[in-house]
């Protein structure tokens, strides 16, 4: 008998059954060919620094991480890379040989990657973005266009103070709007990206006006419950090239597989379509 370890991953939340990342995880182990289990752990928040420590000790290689854990995770991390830092929140988990435990945030190379695979001629450097929403998907959104060159950020929330907030932390290119103003700038952006959960089932739908948007801008839901949102179907019939949230799910996936299985996993539409099947 071999006693070779199947290495163990899984995604860390509360409540975690709705979560589509096993199904995605197990698509990619089964067409690589690889050993290896993806599961969902359900980790109420007073159990967390208890159990995430001792996960490497039952094969655990490493895990992903949301809601509500995302940033209660950093102060259980030995290490921690300079994008996780600056977003102040990890979605992403490695256990070391060493017993040390890494992380990371995956979520702003999954954005971007997903409007570079959708859209292929994308110039970020060419105009500015408008970004909707202030919460802890907009400071990987935010962090990430500012990393990838994007001259002007105009960026705006219900609760003003929170974007102000972001502002301080990514500098002088990201500029805050009134919430009220958001239908002026749309006209301006040649890219805007929804990361507020307006839209989502169950939630309120996304109201700012949309009539000022040009044929052409880039216009992405980070919502993808449903996943043709009022926002991308407007977007849509006014000629504008939309991309909807699920690609960044799987795109931001794509560097914690590679740690702990050793394969790099590729997006394409058949892991699409086993995602939302
Ligand atoms: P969060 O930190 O709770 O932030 C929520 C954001 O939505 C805040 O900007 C909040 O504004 C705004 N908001 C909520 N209700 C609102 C309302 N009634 N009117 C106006 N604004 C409202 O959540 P998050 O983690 O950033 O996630 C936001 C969305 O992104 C969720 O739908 C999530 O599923 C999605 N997401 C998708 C991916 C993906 O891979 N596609 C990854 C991460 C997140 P206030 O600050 O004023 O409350």
């Amino acid at each position: 008998m071999s006693d070779e370890k199947i290495p163990l991953a899984g995604v860390i939340g509360h409540p975690i059954a709705h979560s589509r990342s096993p199904r995605l995880h197990a698509y990619w182990l089964r067409k690589y060919g690889l050993r290896g289990h993806y599961v969902p752990l359900d980790i109420a928040p007073e159990k967390l620094g208890d159990l995430v420590p001792r996960l490497a000790d039952i094969g655990f290689v490493g895990a992903n991480v949301t809601i509500p854990h995302k940033e209660a995770v950093m102060d259980l991390a030995d290490l921690i890379t300079d994008r996780a830092t600056l977003i102040g929140a990890a979605n992403t988990l490695i256990f070391r040989k060493d017993g040390k435990i890494h992380a990371d945030n995956t979520d702003g190379y999954g954005f971007i990657e997903n409007i570079r695979q959708t859209i292929p001629d994308w110039t970020p450097k060419s105009g500015p973005a408008l970004v909707l929403g202030a919460g802890g998907a907009a400071r990987a959104v935010v962090a990430s266009l500012v990393d990838i060159g994007v001259p002007q950020i105009l960026l705006t929330n219900r609760t003003r103070a929170r974007a102000e907030r972001l502002r301080e932390d990514f500098g002088a290119r990201v500029q805050v709007i009134d919430w009220v103003q958001a239908g002026n700038a749309v006209e301006e952006a040649d890219l805007v990206v929804n990361t507020t959960s307006l839209g989502m089932t169950g939630k309120p739908e996304l109201r700012i006006p949309l009539d000022g948007l040009r044929p052409g801008t880039i216009v992405n839901d980070l919502v993808y419950a449903p996943l043709r949102t009022r926002l991308l179907t407007v977007a849509e019939e006014q000629g504008c090239r939309v991309v909807d949230g699920l690609g960044m799910l799987l795109h931001q996936a794509v560097p914690g597989f590679e740690r702990w299985f050793g394969k790099r996993p590729v997006v394409d539409e058949n892991l699409r379509a086993a995602v939302l099947r």
